[in-house]
């Protein structure tokens, strides 16, 4: 058994979605379990639902959503043709849910209403992507990942409770197999023991793909998505950048450790776990290599570069020249922790402590607030953080001409910089 996740830029029109199909009808003797995510920008667009009920502006949500309604109805219209009435009812159906909410008066906090409303996205391509393949020929059922994939309520963060999960997962999603080759679910969303709608934060699809594909013991999964594989370098940062083939998971923990935002974090585990390869497949041209990304020890990788921008150098010093101690490092990182707010890059001195974090302005003034009680307190922003694994004295050359490197920390495998 196979699992495939499609992101919502993979279904964003009519010939994407009739893209999909096409990859699909290549596949259709295996088995495979299909995660989607809400069409393209749904989900933005479904936040914005959310503020606006939250905000007691209730005639704006209901104009926001009938917009979201209409972009569902038209492309169900254009991609649909026996099988769209019964859609079209399960359409409304899920519509229904959402409005019946939001003609209500908000009592519950941001969170909750942020779930039972953004659901609504991953529920809505599923149904379209489902009855379009169903069109096609190609027979699928069709869950409520909501029945299946059970969490606590932490709403909008929600922590999925592994063991219930598993068992519906034999219960309900083994059997469906049965039935037909593909089985199609929703990524991102789950729900609690009583039955509220939760999601595992944004981009939380990869986790789905990775939960369904460790529980089902897949033989691997992959991400079916706009590039052509993995990259060493972010191509909307870098102008040259080099394709990697294959990667392994420790190097991908280590590139999203340093910021690197290929693949969410929390998947990376649930694969590892049972040695379950990962390969990354670009939609638009499904006969390129792509990358496989596995257990395997490697040997040869390019320099590998993240560029974090937007980076704040927090500098304290004792006032009074004494070393600064573990007590006032510890009062620091305590803030942090309070603030969510994790910092990229540490040093520590006789009598100072460096750190660099994301410019979270409200978040950095506090904390700047809070320890010029008992430190001097010195703000540096506007600084980009750079990181190269795996790097060549060249290619640290060429990234830094002409920029002024604040502070530099290095290990045989790894350099980070913080340029001005
Ligand atoms: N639709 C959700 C998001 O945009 C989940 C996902 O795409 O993985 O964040
Ligand atoms: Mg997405």
């Amino acid at each position: 058994m196979k699992v495939f996740k499609f992101g919502g830029i993979s279904i964003n029109s009519v010939e994407r979605i009739s893209n999909l199909g096409k990859i699909l009808q290549f596949w259709q003797e295996e088995k495979i379990l299909l995660v989607v995510s809400a069409m393209g920008k749904t989900t933005n667009a479904l936040e914005k639902v959310v503020e606006a009920f939250v905000d007691n502006r209730q005639d704006d949500a209901l104009q926001l959503f009938d917009k979201i309604k209409k972009q569902h109805i038209t492309t169900a219209k254009y991609v649909l043709v026996t099988h769209y009435l019964p859609c079209e009812k399960k359409l409304k159906d899920f519509f229904t849910e959402v409005e019946w909410l939001l003609h209500d008066e908000p009592q519950r906090d941001y969170d909750y209403y942020y779930d039972q409303i953004v659901c609504i996205g991953e529920l809505l391509s599923t149904t379209i992507i489902s009855a379009y393949l169903n069109e096609i020929g190609l027979s699928n059922t069709w869950l409520d990942v909501r029945d299946i994939i059970r969490t606590n309520d932490d709403f909008r963060n929600a922590a999925v409770d592994w063991s219930f999960t598993t068992e519906k997962i034999n219960e309900v999603v083994k059997p469906s197999f049965e039935k037909t080759n593909f089985v199609l679910t929703q990524g991102f969303i789950g729900a609690t023991d009583e039955n509220e709608s939760t999601t595992l934060g944004r981009e939380g699809s990869d986790f789905t793909a990775a939960l369904f594909a460790n529980v089902l013991d897949a033989t691997d999964v992959t991400f079916w998505k706009d590039v052509e594989s993995v990259m060493n370098a972010d191509p909307k940062q870098f102008e040259t950048v080099t394709p990697i083939n294959t990667l392994n998971y420790k190097e991908l923990i280590e590139m999203s450790f340093y910021g690197a935002q290929v693949i969410h974090p929390k998947t990376i585990k649930p694969l590892q776990n049972k040695n379950i390869p990962l390969y990354v497949k670009c939609f638009i041209d499904p006969d390129l290599a792509g990358t496989i990304i596995n257990n395997q020890p490697l040997h040869q990788l390019p320099p590998i570069i993240v560029l974090k921008e937007k980076q704040v150098l927090l500098k304290v010093t004792t006032k009074d020249f004494s070393f600064v101690g573990d007590h006032e490092v510890g009062q620091l990182y305590g803030m942090m922790e309070e603030l969510h707010l994790k910092p990229n890059l540490t040093q520590i001195g006789a009598i100072d402590f460096t750190c660099v974090l994301d410019d979270w302005p409200e978040k950095i003034e506090k904390i700047a607030g809070k320890a010029a009680s008992f430190l001097d307190v010195a703000l540096s922003r506007n600084l980009s953080l750079l990181t190269i694994r795996h790097y060549t004295e060249d290619i640290i050359d060429e990234l830094t001409k002409g920029k002024q490197i604040l502070l530099r920390q290095q290990t045989t495998d790894t350099v980070q910089m913080l340029l001005q």
